[in-house]
């Protein structure tokens, strides 16, 4: 897969070759950068820990539609003792279901026609700046090769190591998410269902997506917290077993299962001297979905074309990448603590008793439609003020909502 002649000098290094790693990759690659990819495991998109939503603007940039599996029009959302409230207009595509292997390996193909190397079984083992460059020692099929570039960046997931090497922060939550791949649940063609209750997913909720060929991925997220000792499976049980919809889970069979960490709240610098963060290393998911795959090509072209021009001259100092990146990045943080401040008080620090009463308000025909207008998985924010706004019984909410908003 190595098309290029050995070389130790890069203009990028990027650790990590997963869906934003090959994304930033490609752009960087058809920007003329010299990008090398290293990828720890031997092959791309392995394991999987995804429940493999993408919306259709991060399908756009990638232009990858023969990786879907499915089509979903909406969500059927379930509250903690049944209420359903439907989101969604059949016919009309909300969301992609992918099949995150085939879009994986895609994305970072797209990387390579463009030109970009990739160094499977590779992993950074030490790291130093230097004046002009970041020198790295890297273990390639088992052997250690000295290599180096002008700019380091981490697309090394959740766990970073980039990210810990250069003590750049933590992202502010860490969510667990589990997963099982399943046949046998009969769920309504090209929607998924959200499931909630502090039994399923304390804070947070289930979700049932169908996977294509009559699967369906079950999961559900939470934080440890929230959890209180409890494990993420005992609530899947708890799942398959609750009185409301165990007849639903009945006839289920389990082909696959997977657990996972989603990081979301963007470390406090995502930049340090020549060295950057994107995606999960930076903690992009979306507080309110989980969703990590377009909020980390959104963090990247916000970007790019000032970071290839910053490459070409070898300005990547802290400073340099703090005037390129700063304003985006800033703006994109404080949509997410803004998403997360209206989760917590709409949603996840809700009693079960408070939540059911949400979903009585939220189930109303006219409050249906205002979601349906102006909902928007890509931004929570404009939804969760206008429920404040609109609906009498969330009004005295509206007081707390503005202080932590104005606070977040
Ligand atoms: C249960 C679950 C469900 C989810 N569902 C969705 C969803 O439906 N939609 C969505 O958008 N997001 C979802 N997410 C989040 C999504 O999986 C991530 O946000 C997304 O994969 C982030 O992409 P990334 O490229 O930043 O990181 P990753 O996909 O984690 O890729 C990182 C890559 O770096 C490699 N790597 C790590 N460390 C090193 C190292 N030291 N050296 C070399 N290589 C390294 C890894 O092997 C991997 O290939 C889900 C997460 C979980 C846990």
């Amino acid at each position: 897969m190595d098309d290029h002649p050995p070389s130790h000098d890069w203009d990028v290094i990027i650790v990590g070759a997963g869906p934003v790693g090959g994304h930033t990759a490609n752009l960087l690659t058809k920007r003329g950068q010299r990008v090398l990819l290293l990828e720890e495991h031997n092959e791309i998109g392995r394991p999987f820990q995804c429940a493999g939503l993408v919306t259709p603007n991060a399908m756009k940039q990638v232009n990858l539609y023969d990786t879907i599996l499915e089509e979903v029009d909406g969500a059927l959302i379930h509250g903690p003792s049944g209420t359903l409230v439907p989101v969604g207009t059949g016919g009309t595509v909300r969301t992609y279901v992918v099949c995150r292997k085939l879009f994986d390996e895609a994305v970072v193909k797209q990387s390579m026609v463009s030109g970009a190397t990739l160094w499977l079984n590779s992993k950074p083992i030490s790291a130093e700046t230097v004046d002009d460059r970041v020198n790295l020692t890297v273990s390639r099929d088992g052997q250690e090769v000295q290599i180096s570039t002008k700019l380091l960046v981490g697309c090394d997931g959740a766990h970073s190591w980039t990210r810990r090497y250069f003590k750049m922060g933590r992202p502010k939550e860490l969510m667990i998410g589990f997963q099982t791949e399943v046949v046998g649940y009969n769920n309504r063609k090209r929607w998924l269902e959200m499931y909630s209750g502090s039994e399923i997913a304390p804070g947070f909720f289930a979700w049932v997506i169908p996977s294509g060929n009559g699967s369906c991925r079950i999961g559900l997220w939470s934080t440890a917290d929230r959890l209180e000792g409890r494990s993420i499976e005992e609530c899947y049980h708890n799942l398959l077993n609750h009185p409301l919809w165990n007849d639903r889970f009945s006839d289920i069979r389990e082909t696959a299962r997977y657990c996972g960490p989603v990081p979301s709240g963007m470390v406090k610098k995502a930049y340090k001297n020549r060295v950057l963060l994107i995606g999960d290393a930076a903690g992009m998911a979306k507080p309110t979905t989980g969703g990590g795959i377009g909020p980390g090509f959104e963090q990247i072209n916000g970007i790019v074309d000032k970071l290839s021009i910053a490459i070409d001259k070898n300005t990547l100092s802290e400073e340099h990448l703090k005037n390129i990146a700063k304003s985006h990045f800033e703006k994109m943080r404080k949509e997410q603590n803004r998403a997360r401040s209206l989760r917590n008080l709409l949603v996840s620090d809700c009693e079960d008793e408070e939540l059911d009463r949400n979903f009585e308000q939220f189930a109303k025909p006219e409050i249906i439609k205002l979601i349906n207008q102006v909902g928007d998985i890509e931004k929570p924010v404009p939804l969760g003020l206008a429920l404040i706004r609109k609906v009498p019984a969330f009004r005295k909410l509206a007081l707390k909502a503005g202080m932590k908003l104005i606070f977040s």
